[in-house]
């Protein structure tokens, strides 16, 4: 299976939540969570086109003011997208700055905030460098229900978990993806090329077989005959982030829907079982329950983070605990 992207988690398991993913092509990348993002170089943050904030408590969005600063001079705008009062909360970041020395000269970098309130983006609002960063709301793109985001190649899925206020979990699933047997489309004749991509989008599209492709001016092939043949077809990549949530049973049910088959999912394990009672107080996940979750979800590979500072002495245990629930017959750690 050939990745849309490539996640990793931003910092060590005990630090600030937040994960990296990296698109293969075209120099672009999406961050889950904002916290410390000191250890990711100006390059990379530079890549970064969207970013989904799960909730607002500080380390998950620390890493704000170096995003927006190194952004400051990008023609490429910034998408931010957090969980109810978010917009509000950036427009107050922003307005605690001074601007006054841009103008209608500077490079119009546009900061777009908004919000998703579990089910639908409700609200969005822009921020312009050639206008001093001044609000502008503009209306919020309508996607289906459960879909903060979506482009061609893939759609970000959200839920709103409990965590005493509520924090956004994301899914990143890409659309199916359509791989094409060279040897085969040699045997047919037929030369590689653009048109490739338009039958790539056609079997997406799931557009009926009779429909005709074109290879050139002079040369048409029916779907059918190309897809039985020569395209192979897979299910897209699945990576899912969880963290911030009480270990309740109504969690549970939205996260297993979120992260069902992902290939990735990385997931907040605090305390140990033995301390649930701190993790019921806190409306934080068990490193047993993390493990449990990914393992009725049917996940490839299962990442723990958000450790509790009150294990650094045993730095392991939580991860093992996680793979202990999640593969109870191996003793074998698995990590993305
Ligand atoms: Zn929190
Ligand atoms: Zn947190």
């Amino acid at each position: 299976m050939s990745w849309l992207v490539q996640p990793r988690l931003v910092n060590d398991p005990f630090s600030d939540p937040g994960v990296y993913l990296d698109f293969r092509y075209g120099r672009r990348a999406i961050l889950f969570d904002l916290g410390d993002v000191s250890l990711l170089s100006s390059r990379e943050l530079l890549r970064v086109s969207h970013v989904f904030v799960s909730h607002t408590h500080v380390d998950h969005i620390a890493g704000f003011d170096r995003l927006f600063r190194l952004c400051l001079h990008r023609a490429s705008p910034l998408i931010l997208i957090g969980a109810p009062s978010f917009v509000d909360q950036i427009e107050h970041r922003i307005r605690s700055f001074t601007w006054n020395l841009l103008d209608e000269n500077s490079v119009d970098f546009c900061l777009r905030a908004m919000e998703y309130d579990g089910f639908r983006l409700t609200k969005a609002a822009e921020f312009h460098a050639r206008e001093a960063f001044a609000r502008r709301n503009v209306p919020a793109p309508e996607f289906p229900e459960g879909i903060a985001w979506t482009e061609a190649d893939f759609r970000i899925q959200a839920v709103a978990l409990d965590h005493g206020i509520p924090s956004l979990a994301f899914a990143l699933k890409e659309v199916m993806q359509v791989n094409v047997w060279r040897g085969v489309l040699m045997e047919m004749g037929l030369p590689p090329g653009p048109w490739l991509n338009e039958a790539k989008r056609a079997v997406r599209l799931g557009l009926a077989d009779d429909h005709p492709i074109m290879i050139s001016d002079k040369e048409t092939i029916r779907l059918g005959e190309l897809k039985h043949r020569a395209l192979r077809v897979a299910p897209g990549q699945v990576v899912a982030y969880i963290t911030d949530a009480s270990p309740h049973a109504a969690n549970r049910a939205k996260i297993l829907q979120l992260a069902d088959k992902a290939d990735q999912l990385f997931i907040e394990a605090v305390f140990l079982e033995k301390d649930r009672h701190l993790a019921e107080a806190s409306h934080h996940l068990t490193a047993w329950e993390a493990g449990d979750i990914a393992r009725q979800a049917g996940v490839r590979y299962v990442t723990p983070f958000h450790h509790s500072a009150r294990y650094l002495s045993e730095p392991d245990v939580l991860r093992e605990e996680t793979f202990e629930s999640f593969r109870p017959s191996e003793t074998r750690s698995l990590i993305a």
